[in-house]
C-alpha cells in the first residue's frame, strides 16, 4: 500500500487523539495529559494515559495497549491500517489521496459482506411487508409492534423457500464462496449445492456502531428448533463484542442503560420511548459488552426474565459490570416475566417508575443469599449470614456497606457491632489476598509471561533495556540520527524486536522530515505500536545523555562478543524492574 506521509500528518492533526478517544471514553485532565480507564481491558482505576504531547499517543500501564488515533481506531473499532485511515479521513472531512489506502484484501472482504448483509436485509424487510407469506408480519402484529418500529429496527422475514436469497445475491455478482463467508447461506454436503440458513423466521437485523449491518438473529414461529439463530463468527461479526441496538442506544441521552435478555423486549422497550436499551446476542454478558457498556453508561438496569436462566444470568452481568466500575440495578417485574410482557400490561408509565425504583444490586444478592433457607431457625440464620458476609464484604462503598450491615443485622436480630467485626476481619484478609495476587501479577507480568513480540527479551533482559534506552534516546534526539546510524548501527542491537524499531526509526529520520511515532504505524501491528509507545511512555521520566546512550551501545557490543547473558532474575532485578515499572 503506498503510503502518503504528508497525508497522513494532516490527518492526525485533524483528528486530535484526545477528542477521537474521548468519543469512546470519558477522559480526565492530569495536567497536560489526559488518564481513562483503559477501554482494552477491565478496570476500575484509570491506568491508561493519553499523552498531550509534540507526538500525541496513548499508553495503557496495566495491559501495553499504546499508539496513535490510528492504532486506537484499528484496535477498538477492530479495523486494518487503510480502514482505520478512510474512517478517520471521513470524520474530519478529509479527501483521500488517490491511488492511496487502497483496500486491503480482509477490507475488501468485510466491504461484500457489508453489501450482501445489506441486500439481504432489504430482502427480508420486502418480504416481510409485501410478501405473500403473512406469517411473519401477523407475528410482529400480534406483539402490537407498529410500522415505524419495523422500519426503524429493519425487521424482516425469511420464508420457507431453499434458495431464494442465495439466487438473488449470485444474479447481483457474489460467488457461493462469498456467500457462505457472509454466514447467509452453507454448502450441503450431500450435493454441494449452496442453500440459505435463514429459513421461515422473523429477522432480526444486527448493527454496528457505525451503521454497518454486521450480523442477524432469526427466530421461528412455531416450536422446532433453535428458536433463535444468529449469524456464525464472520470477518465482521462477533456475538461477544456488539449488543443489539446499541447504534440507537449510543445516542440515549441518559446515563443509564437497560440491558434485556432478547430482541423483542428490547425493540417493546424501544417503542415505549426508551432508546437506551440494548440485549446480547444469544448469550450471556461478555467482559467486552460489559467494557463496551462501560464507555456509554454509569449505571445499567438488568431487566432479564423473572426465571431461573434469567436470575443466573443476572448475577453473572453484576459481577462483570462490577469489575468495569459500572453501578448495576435490578428490576423486578411483579406480574410479568419480562420487559415486553409488562410493559402491554401495565404501560410506559409503570415501566419508567420501575425503572426509577429499581433495587440495588446487592439487594439482589441479599435476596439470592436467603433462598432454600428458613430465617426462623437458628440453622438458617447461621447459614444465611454466612452468605450475606460475602456479599457485605464486597461492598466497595464503606457507607453503603454500614447501611447493609445494619440492615442485615436487625434481620436476623443478631447484634451490629459483631457482625462488623466479621466483616472488618474477612474485609483484611481480602486485601492481604488482594495483595499477594497484585505481587504475583506483577512478578509474572514482568518476569515471567511469555513476551510474544519480543520473545528475544525474556533471556536478554539486560540488553533489551538498553537497546530501549538507545530508542528512547533516538526518540528525543532525530537531529543525531545520522551520527548515532554511524557509531551504533542497527546490527549491534541484539533482540529481533528491538532492532526493527530502531532501523526503521533511523530509516524514517534520515530520510524524512520531522519524526513522529506515528510515522510507525501501518509498519507495525498495533500490538507492536503498543509496545514501543510502552518503551516512550516508561522512560519518560528518565533523561538519558549521548554518554548514556554509548554506555548502553557497549552492553550491546559486549553482548555480541561473548553471545551469552545470565537469563536468570534475582530478586534484587525483580525489584528494581518494579521500581522502575511504578514510575
Ligand atoms: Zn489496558
Amino acid at each position: 500500500m503506498p503510503r502518503n506521509d504528508e497525508f497522513l500528518y494532516r490527518l492526525r492533526a485533524a483528528n486530535p487523539i484526545e477528542s477521537v478517544m474521548g468519543g469512546y471514553v470519558n477522559l480526565i485532565r492530569r495536567g497536560r495529559n489526559y488518564v481513562c480507564n483503559c477501554p482494552f481491558h477491565s478496570e476500575k482505576t484509570p491506568s491508561c494515559t493519553v499523552f498531550i504531547d509534540s507526538d500525541p499517543h496513548f499508553y495503557c500501564f496495566g495491559c501495553g495497549a499504546g499508539g496513535d488515533v490510528i492504532t486506537f481506531i484499528m484496535k477498538i473499532e477492530n479495523l486494518d491500517f487503510s480502514e482505520a485511515v478512510k474512517l478517520l479521513a471521513q470524520r474530519s472531512g478529509l479527501e483521500l489521496p488517490q491511488d492511496s489506502y487502497g483496500d486491503s484484501r480482509l477490507a475488501q472482504r468485510k466491504t461484500r459482506i457489508y453489501e450482501m448483509n445489506r441486500i439481504a436485509a432489504n430482502f427480508f424487510y420486502t418480504n416481510l411487508v409485501k410478501g405473500a407469506d403473512k406469517s411473519g408480519l401477523q407475528y410482529f402484529m400480534e406483539r402490537k409492534l407498529t410500522p415505524q418500529t419495523i422500519k426503524k429496527y429493519g425487521l424482516g422475514y425469511a420464508s420457507d423457500s431453499w434458495d431464494e436469497l442465495t439466487k438473488l445475491l449470485r444474479s447481483k455478482g457474489y460467488s457461493d464462496d462469498e456467500i457462505t463467508d457472509a454466514w447467509l447461506g452453507s454448502r450441503s454436503k450431500k450435493n454441494d449445492h449452496v442453500y440459505d440458513i435463514f429459513r421461515k423466521r422473523v429477522m432480526f437485523p444486527i448493527v454496528d456502531l457505525r451503521g454497518n449491518i454486521i450480523g442477524f438473529g432469526g427466530r421461528v414461529l412455531d416450536s422446532s428448533v433453535p428458536k433463535y439463530l444468529n449469524t456464525g463468527a464472520t470477518p465482521v461479526f462477533d456475538k461477544g463484542s456488539n449488543l443489539f441496538s446499541m447504534n440507537f442506544a449510543k445516542n440515549a441521552d441518559v446515563k443509564r442503560l437497560i440491558l434485556c435478555e432478547g430482541y423483542m423486549d428490547v425493540i417493546a422497550v424501544n417503542q415505549a420511548g426508551f432508546d437506551n436499551v440494548v440485549a446480547t446476542l444469544g448469550t450471556a454478558i461478555t467482559p467486552d459488552q460489559a467494557r463496551l457498556i462501560s464507555h456509554y453508561a454509569e449505571e445499567v438496569v438488568v431487566a432479564y426474565d423473572s426465571d431461573g436462566a434469567g436470575q443466573k444470568a443476572t448475577q453473572k452481568a453484576i459481577n462483570h459490570f462490577a469489575d468495569v466500575g459500572v453501578r448495576t440495578k435490578i428490576i423486578h417485574m411483579e406480574g410479568a416475566k419480562d420487559p415486553d410482557e409488562y410493559i402491554k400490561k401495565f404501560g410506559a408509565n409503570r415501566f419508567r417508575i420501575l425503572l426509577d425504583s429499581s433495587n440495588d444490586a446487592t439487594d439482589f444478592m441479599l435476596d439470592k443469599c436467603e433462598e432454600g433457607l428458613d430465617l426462623k431457625t437458628e440453622l438458617g440464620k447461621v447459614e444465611f449470614l454466612k452468605r450475606a458476609s460475602r456479599v457485605l464484604a464486597g461492598i466497595e462503598s464503606p457507607l453503603e456497606r454500614e447501611v447493609y450491615i445494619s440492615r442485615t443485622s436487625k434481620k436476623c436480630d443478631i447484634s451490629v457491632q459483631v457482625l462488623k467485626a466479621h466483616i472488618d476481619t474477612m474485609l483484611r484478609k481480602n486485601r492481604s489476598a488482594e495483595r499477594k495476587s497484585q505481587w504475583k501479577n506483577i512478578t509474572t507480568s514482568v518476569a515471567y509471561r511469555r513476551d510474544a513480540i519480543n520473545p528475544a527479551s525474556e533471556k536478554l533482559r539486560k540488553e533489551a533495556r538498553a537497546e530501549e534506552s538507545m530508542i528512547c534516546y533516538l526518540l528525543r534526539h532525530p537531529e543525531d540520527a545520522r551520527q548515532i546510524a554511524e557509531e551504533a548501527p542497527p546490527e549491534i542491537f541484539v533482540t529481533d524486536f528491538n532492532r526493527r524499531v530502531y532501523s526503521a526509526m533511523l530509516d524514517k529520520m534520515m530520510f524524512g522530515e520531522k519524526f513522529s511515532l506515528a510515522q510507525l504505524n501501518g509498519e507495525f501491528s498495533p500490538d507492536e505500536m503498543g509496545r514501543i509507545s510502552g518503551i516512550e511512555a516508561r522512560n519518560r521520566e528518565f533523561s538519558i545523555n549521548r554518554e548514556a546512550f554509548t554506555d548502553c551501545a557497549d552492553v550491546l557490543r559486549k553482548n555480541k562478543k561473548t553471545s551469552t547473558s545470565d537469563g536468570d532474575l534475582s530478586g534484587d532485578d525483580l525489584r528494581e524492574l518494579f521500581k522502575s515499572k511504578k514510575k
